[in-house]
């Protein structure tokens, strides 16, 4: 025999009970951002490379050693889209939509970063998202974030969640941070990782976002943006907690929300778990003023947020049912053609039907119960002769002989 063939390092195949998970949160997310006004967009998984390059940051984890790059056959750079945001600010400038704001987009699929995998953190895995393009107020950004808590409660697992809030103030008050944070940092630099130590005159604030233990226990003293904030920044933080407080959404504040990527500004927020580990971020994101002009547009005003689907779909409490069929069981050729027209009404009044192809009777009906069928629908020659087969609810055994034409609506009637 040929080797069998494994997938690759941090990919999974979503069989079964994993793959219902998966649909499920999708399917939630999907329906509760239509209510919020959403529609969904779909971009390439693939991109070039200056999609994310130009706008993650130069000195961010995704680009510095996470991205998945390659040459094709042209010789052109790509990536594999490690995250949703900037493709979706490339398709709104090439889609010429920059006049037609404000832009709500909903979108789901995979994304793909080169990271040490372990559990709820893979190199292919599968993200929600939510961006609301061309609104600058701070009540957007109470809205969209509104819109991720009820994604979490849609799912059941908002009460799992805690969201955790912070600002980042604009240029200005970031600029004003900055130079406090280097200048405590170069205090404690021996104390630092050793990433941290290059990331100090680079970018002060990544230090923020490591998840060195060393460095974290330096994190507890260093200079906070709320004693930074430009008066302009300071009304939006106010704001934001404003709106959050008008949609009944619970925060708390915690300064040490900073995001791994470099183009958020202000707002900064993360909905986190405490049953998963490590891997406790479920669904995060911000404000982005900036990322559409660096796509080529017109500067223009954006919050979005990211959702994790592994870590949302492991943290549901259950999986959601498999649905279940109805075995349709001719008793031999003499039935088929019965069987089968039975099968397609089945099938058009919306119900699950299969049929197995050959076998006794025994051996069909073995069948049935293997694959969870809740009725049976069986075709003997003298009952389709007389224009009937017996229909038996196999929970119960309670059987009854009905027409065939009427097959489809006496199950419908008693699912
Ligand atoms: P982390 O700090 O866990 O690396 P991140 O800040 O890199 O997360 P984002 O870029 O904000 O994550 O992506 C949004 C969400 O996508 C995360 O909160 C998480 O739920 C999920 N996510 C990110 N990277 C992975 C991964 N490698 N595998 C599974 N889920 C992921
Ligand atoms: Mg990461």
């Amino acid at each position: 025999m040929a080797e069998a063939l494994q997938p690759v390092r941090g990919t999974r195949d979503l069989i079964g009970e994993d793959q219902r998970r998966f649909a499920h949160v999708v399917e939630t997310a999907r329906r509760v951002s239509g209510l919020y006004g959403f529609d969904e967009w779909a971009t390439p998984i693939f991109e070039e490379t200056r999609v994310f390059s130009r706008t993650l940051g130069e000195t961010s984890d995704v680009v510095t050693k996470e991205m998945y790059s390659f040459a094709d056959r042209g010789g052109d750079s790509l990536t594999l889209r490690p995250e949703g945001t900037a493709a979706i600010c490339r398709a709104l400038v090439s889609n010429g939509l920059t006049q037609s704001l404000p832009q709500k987009i909903f979108y789901a699929g995979p994304m793909f970063r080169y990271e040490r995998p372990q559990k709820g953190r893979y190199r292919q895995f599968h993200q929600i998202g939510a961006e609301l393009i061309g609104a600058a107020e701070p009540l957007a950004d109470a809205e969209v974030i509104a819109l991720g808590r009820d994604i979490l409660a849609a799912l059941g697992i908002a009460e799992a969640t805690v969201l955790e809030l912070n600002t980042l103030g604009d240029a200005e008050s970031r600029a004003a941070w900055r130079d406090a944070l280097i200048g405590y940092f170069r205090d404690v630099a021996s104390g630092l990782s050793d990433e941290s130590q290059a990331r100090l005159e680079r970018n002060p604030l990544r230090i923020l976002d490591s998840k060195s233990p060393s460095d974290q226990a330096l994190l507890a003293d260093a200079p906070r943006i709320d004693g930074h904030l430009s008066p302009t920044a300071q009304v939006f933080w106010d704001g934001l907690r404003r709106g959050l407080d008008q949609f009944g959404v619970v925060f708390r504040e915690n300064p040490r929300i900073v995001r791994g990527l470099d183009y958020y500004s202000h707002t900064a927020f993360e909905f986190t778990t405490d049953s998963l580990g490590a891997q406790g971020t479920v669904l995060a994101g911000g404000r982005y003023d900036g990322l559409v002009a660096e796509m080529g547009g017109p500067p223009t005003p954006a919050i979005g947020w990211a959702g994790g689907i592994e870590r949302l779909a492991l943290l549901l409490a259950s999986a959601p049912a498999a649905p279940v069929p109805v075995a349709v069981l001719p008793t031999g050729e003499a039935t088929q053609q019965a069987a089968i027209t039975v099968l397609q009404s089945l099938r058009a009044a919306g119900l699950r039907a299969e049929q197995s192809w050959r076998g006794t009777l025994k051996r069909r009906m073995e069948r049935a119960n293997r694959i969870g069928a809740g009725w049976a629908v069986i075709l003997g020659e003298d009952e389709v002769a007389r224009g009937a087969a017996q229909v038996k609810r196999l929970a119960t055994g309670a059987q009854d002989e009905v027409a065939l034409d009427r097959i489809a609506a006496h199950i419908a009637a008693r699912r």
